[in-house]
């Protein structure tokens, strides 16, 4: 079994967090996705974010209907700030020994990774898939890691991946490439705008009921 996991706030959750989803999951022979909401995101927790239980249930109806994604309450049950590094080793520890995490992860986060909480360690303990993003552009291990750290991945040409000694991978999926964000949408619900076919009808609908965004 084969499990990705898709981190973010997703204030809200929108259809270009779904098609990284579902191009990952492709991409990679995933068998499942899991979505995995922040508490408080890093580099965001200064942000007024929607509670995160308005930000779980608007994830729960977008993937509801789609039996390889799944939502998890992991990081909102931990509270606090919620560091990857903490959710990897959780999921391993509640996983088992032989539990292989791929972190699904836009290019455009991606680029900030070695900002993340102990990111060298992380590579020990996960794999990574990095999906483009416009302005973006999902690439190589270079891009975005130290120099040390890039070196210890190699090129394998039989997968496609780039491979470290810890057995850990790093692929690189340029697909579609949707021009959609959660502050876009934000900002267009303030100002008035429809926010229709940039989120599943559901999630208008609530964004709309809920009077979110205003
Ligand atoms: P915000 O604008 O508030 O930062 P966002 O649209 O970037 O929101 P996040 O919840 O921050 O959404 O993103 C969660 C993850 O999904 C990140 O890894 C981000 O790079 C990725 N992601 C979000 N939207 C896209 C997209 N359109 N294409 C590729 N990756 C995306
Ligand atoms: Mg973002």
């Amino acid at each position: 079994m084969r499990v990705g996991v898709l981190g973010g706030t997703f204030n809200p959750i929108h259809l270009g967090h779904l098609r990284v989803a579902e191009e990952a999951r492709e991409a990679a022979g995933l068998d499942k996705v899991i979505f995995m909401p922040t508490f408080l995101t890093p580099h965001k927790a200064d942000e007024v974010n929607s509670p995160a239980k308005v930000r779980s249930e608007m994830i729960r109806m977008a993937i509801a209907g789609n039996k390889a994604f799944e939502l998890s309450d992991m990081e909102i049950k931990r509270g606090g700030v919620s560091y990857t590094i903490d959710t990897v080793r959780e999921l391993i520890k509640t996983g088992g020994k032989d539990t292989e995490v791929d972190m699904i992860v836009g290019a455009d986060a991606f680029s900030d990774i070695s900002s993340w909480c102990d990111f060298e360690t992380l590579f020990t303990l996960a794999s990574f898939i990095v999906v483009g993003r416009p302005g973006f552009p999902a690439g190589k291990p270079n891009d975005a890691l130290p120099v040390e750290l890039a070196g210890r991945f190699w090129y394998d040409n039989a997968t496609g991946a780039y491979m470290n000694y810890h057995g850990n991978s790093l692929v690189y999926v340029n697909g579609t490439l949707l021009d959609i964000s959660s502050s876009d949408i934000r900002k267009r619900v303030k100002t008035g705008c429809s926010i229709r076919y940039l989120v599943p009808d559901e999630v208008e609908r609530y964004i709309r009921s809920a009077h979110l965004y205003r």
